[in-house]
């Protein structure tokens, strides 16, 4: 029976093993439990313009404006027209997008940079809580998928002819493992979390990334990054996320003054994309807050989030206020895939938000990435129905030699990060940060993966990840979306068509290649 090797228990990985084949043994290996992933986090929903009189047309301009102008109008393009098909194919399995009580047509809600409402969700801000027990229920009908939680994947297997037949991983003892299989697919999800201000559900680094750049697989826009502009509470504790679908029901941005301040730095004001919001908040130096008087049914409508005020800030709540502070949430920034998780090595895909296909540019448009998981997701699963089973012979031991990264190197670097690489950069402070990263993976003592921890591996991972981000934000010799600077601070036409990639270079070191991009129509914005 053909074996597939599955990273990671999130949307895109669940998307996946719903359409794939039944008479294929499915080995899911998740690094936490399998139901602590950001899929389950997300709130405010999945975009869906089927039924738009322009046949996606808008759908994929605010995509691409909301990115910037870098993502691949093709790619935009083919993203949307697939999830039709995609999403509709849960909506006929009877998956239970919230309705409007009178007309009982879908409740479409707005959210920042769209220009219509486009967003389908469930549960009020349970959207991915709901996809994901949608497509629990219907994985009972695959027989063959065991899934191993507290099981950390750390390198890829090859055989004798260099194809890749299976994976390292630490198992819930923090044994190593050797896991044969004929596909090995990479659901290992975003890096937000490397930065101490985050919306992610767990505390560790996803590190399909370095897997992948151990094995020469490129690594694409690393240095987008996005901050989301309202997560609930203060700079010093937060309490997850404040969904942008409650600016589009009326809450409004507000500081301590009560200025209502977005209004200077974009038409579309509270509901401004992502990376402007963030900014305008960061630039106010003070304390912001949502004012929600003016959202009906906030209870209703956002039963999480409700949730979350009255436990953490009910004395705000009780005011119609909610306090906002930015965070690192979704990463545009993965593995060079194409629609369907293909990467450069046989055998090796990557889906969902650990991939980077040029969908989502320099700057995500809100409630796309769900869409993401699931076509990539069933797309995948479709290549990999076609693959034939072949032999799994001779597997060659790992040759990768891992830094041993000490708490005392790794703290200070990481106390920097958002300083360094968060909402505003600046090339001088890059170029001091990235030589620091670079001494610290030169001077750390090499190991094998036999004499490697969960613990080591977790800190080489933040290092090298920092590395990653660093050489790739500091050779983005602009401003763009989520890439921020401060000595660069204007938008380049000439570096539209360029994408940045990340390969290992001489020493393993992080080496950035300057790719134009081949036939594409430019569009202009609006
Ligand atoms: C709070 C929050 C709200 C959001 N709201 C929305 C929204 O409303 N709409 C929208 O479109 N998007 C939203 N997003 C983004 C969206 O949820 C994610 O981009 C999407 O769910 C990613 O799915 P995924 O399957 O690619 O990865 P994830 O769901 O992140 O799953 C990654 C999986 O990989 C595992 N993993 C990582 N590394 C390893 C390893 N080395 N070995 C084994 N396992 C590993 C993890 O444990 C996890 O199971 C939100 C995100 C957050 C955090």
């Amino acid at each position: 029976m053909k074996r597939i090797i599955l990273i990671g228990s999130g949307l895109a990985a669940l998307s996946f093993i719903e359409a794939l084949e039944e008479d294929v043994h499915v080995i899911c290996l998740t690094k936490d439990s399998k139901t602590t992933n950001n899929s389950y986090l997300a709130q405010g929903g999945i975009c869906f313009s089927k039924y738009e009189h322009d046949s996606g047309a808008s759908h994929a301009q605010d995509t691409y404006e909301a990115g910037h102008l870098l993502g691949d109008q093709r790619v935009i393009t083919s993203m949307i027209c697939a999830s039709y098909e995609a999403i509709q194919k849960y909506i006929n399995q009877g998956i239970n997008f919230d309705r409007q009580v009178d007309t009982h047509d879908f409740d479409w809600a707005l959210e920042g940079a769209h220009t219509v409402p486009r967003i389908l969700h469930i549960g009020g801000d349970r959207t991915g809580y709901g996809l994901m027990q949608h497509l629990t229920a219907c994985l009972t009908r695959h027989s063959h998928i065991t899934t191993y939680e507290q099981a950390e994947v750390i390198d890829l297997v090859h055989d004798r002819d260099g194809k890749i037949c299976g994976v390292y991983m630490f198992d819930q003892n923090n044994e190593l493992q050797q896991i044969l299989g004929h596909e090995v697919v990479c659901a290992t999800g975003g890096y937000s979390n490397i930065f101490r201000h985050n919306s992610h559900a767990a505390s560790t680094v996803s590190s399909g990334h370095i897997i992948a750049f151990h094995h020469g697989v490129p690594l694409r826009h690393m240095e987008m990054i996005q901050f989301h502009p309202t997560l609930l509470g203060t700079p010093t504790n937060n309490y997850g996320l404040i969904s942008e679908a409650v600016r589009g029901e009326g809450g409004i941005l507000k500081n301590a003054q009560g200025v209502r301040f977005m209004d200077d730095y974009h038409p579309l004001g509270s509901l401004a994309p992502r990376d402007i919001t963030s900014r305008a908040i960061f630039e106010q130096h003070q304390q912001c807050y949502i004012d929600i008087r003016q959202v009906r049914g906030f209870k209703q409508r956002f039963p999480g989030i409700y949730q979350q005020a009255q436990r953490y800030c009910s004395d705000d709540y009780s005011k119609g206020y909610l306090p906002v502070t930015v965070g690192a949430h979704y990463t545009m920034g993965g593995i060079k895939t194409d629609l369907a998780g293909r990467t450069n090595l046989p055998h090796f895909y990557c889906i969902g938000e650990a991939s980077n296909t040029n969908f989502h540019g320099a700057n995500r448009l809100a409630s796309n990435s769900l869409l993401e998981a699931i076509v990539m997701g069933q797309h995948c699963a479709a290549v990999i129905n076609q693959q034939p089973s072949r032999p799994l012979v001779d597997p060659q031991p790992s040759l990768v030699q891992i830094p041993k990264i000490s708490e005392a190197v790794l703290k200070p670097l990481q106390a920097e990060n958002e300083a360094i690489l968060g909402i505003e950069r600046h090339g001088a402070c890059m170029t001091g940060y990235l030589t620091r990263l670079h001494q610290a993976l030169e001077q750390a003592e090499h190991i094998t993966l036999t004499q490697l921890t969960p613990t080591l591996w977790q800190r080489y991972v933040r290092v090298k990840m920092l590395e990653i981000i660093c050489e790739a934000a500091l050779h983005r010799t602009e401003s763009r979306g989520a890439h921020y600077r401060l000595d660069k601070p204007k938008m380049q036409t000439a570096l539209q068509q360029i994408d940045i990639e990340i390969v290992k270079g001489e020493d393993m070191h992080a080496q950035h290649i300057k790719r134009t991009r081949e036939n594409q129509t430019v569009l202009p914005g609006r």
